[in-house]
């Protein structure tokens, strides 16, 4: 989608972006300094109603944590979520930390120190097994805290899902235990001490195709009913995992959630219900919940031109937001969408690339982007930068203060 599409989501007043009922350079002198990620709560919440609104009731929500763990962040969609998704030990300090049920929070992901399991066994979380050695590991955990640990396998599925910019199932993977081995893993608990109260697949991030989501889901569902028919205790917690993706590109058009939803209500009620009546049925979502409430915002150091070319050079960059210079696993490196947060009136446009101040040329925040007449002191404005901003960044490189984080 266009700049000028986000510029009217966010709103704008005077040639002045707005963002959170704030103008943008207000918004920057109460910040206190560039650069600066800020969040949107109304649109947040906007975000968070449409997703209730399109999926069907009985399914429950989740937020994966790693997305945007900025504890004001997560503290506001908390209360309005289901359930927290954690990936560290410190994420998991933060969920508990909004004070959302211990049963509410979820621990996925690969290499979970028996510290973290220790930790996870010992606040009452669900932890998502990642291998059969972390099952062993996690009944020794719970052994030595004196409590039966809550999990759930994490099943690498045996179908992948097209579409996806990132692809976390199907074939090998570090993620997950393959779903032909579930129910080997499944008999040999029965006897242990540990609750395993159902399944979590995640195949892939990022995806924009209603269709290919909808065969996603379809699979998924199936493929956890079969395992659930192997389920040696209750199985009371289905996690679909998510992968809902936003449009970054110009290119890109949104996912037609009202589609995705509907889907699943009827997965739900033609295959879910009949089986497991009384399971909790999650799904788990970042980037879709917060990737589009929030914008990176950087102040013009200099403009120079170099043989016939203009570069606007901005106090910040691939340090805070690697994933707009296209170096976060992306293999083709593209724009995302930006303005000048303060020149948005119309008038002539010339074309600049906009790059950050590392010494690197992998420092590019924009290239050949149609830019107004800029100068030094102007706000330059990275959309979609609400995900996989702050915290997905090499902020130590060269060495330059850290990007400041608000929720307006
Ligand atoms: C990262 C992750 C997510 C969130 O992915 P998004 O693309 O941000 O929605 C969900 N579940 C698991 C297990 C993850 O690792």
């Amino acid at each position: 989608m266009r700049a000028e599409h986000h510029v009217a989501t966010f709103g704008a007043d005077g040639g002045e972006l707005v963002v959170g009922g704030v103008p943008l350079r207000r918004l920057a002198d109460r910040v206190g300094s560039t650069p600066f990620f800020a969040y949107d709560r109304s649109l947040l919440d906007r975000r968070l109603d449409e997703l209730r609104a399109a999926l069907p009731g009985r399914l429950q929500l989740g937020y994966a944590v790693k997305a945007n763990p900025m504890p004001a962040v997560v503290q506001h969609v908390a209360r309005r979520v289901d359930w927290l998704d954690v990936a560290s030990a410190h994420e998991m300090q933060v969920a508990l930390d909004t004070g959302t049920a211990t049963a509410r929070v979820s621990f996925a992901g690969p290499g979970k120190t028996t510290t973290e399991l220790v930790q996870a066994v010992a606040a009452g979380v669900l932890v998502e097994v990642e291998s059969v050695g972390e099952l062993d590991r996690l009944v020794l955990a719970g052994e030595r805290v004196g409590v039966r640990p809550r999990a759930a396998l994490r099943v690498n599925p045996d179908f992948a899902v097209r579409g996806s910019g990132m692809r976390m199932g199907g074939g090998p993977q570090q993620f997950g235990i393959d779903a032909e081995e579930v129910p080997g893993v499944l008999s040999d608990a029965a006897d242990r001490d540990v609750d395993l109260l159902g399944f979590h697949v995640f195949a892939g991030s990022q995806n924009l195709s209603a269709d290919l989501l909808v065969t996603a889901h379809t699979h998924t569902v199936e493929l956890l009913l079969r395992l659930a028919d192997k389920a040696t205790q209750p199985v009371t917690y289905l996690n679909l995992g998510g992968g809902i993706g936003i449009p970054y590109f110009e290119k890109d058009e949104p996912v037609d959630l009202a589609r995705v939803g509907a889907h699943l209500a009827d997965l739900l009620s033609a295959e879910v219900a009949p089986a497991l009546p009384d399971a909790d049925v999650v799904l788990e979502l970042g980037r879709y919940v917060v990737g589009e409430c929030g914008v990176y915002v950087s102040r013009v150091v200099d403009v120079k031109r170099s043989r016939g070319q203009r570069y606007v050079v901005v106090d910040g960059g691939l340090h805070h937001h690697l994933a707009a210079t296209g170096n976060f696993g992306q293999v083709i490196r593209r724009n995302y969408p930006l303005v000048v947060g303060d020149r948005l009136d119309p008038g002539a446009r010339e074309p600049a690339h906009v790059v950050g101040c590392l010494c690197t040329p992998l420092d590019l925040l924009g290239s050949d982007v149609e830019l107004p007449e800029v100068e030094v002191d102007d706000l330059v404005v990275v959309f979609q930068s609400g995900a996989y901003g702050a915290t997905a960044s090499p902020a130590d490189f060269l060495g330059h203060p850290p990007a400041r984080e608000v929720l307006v």
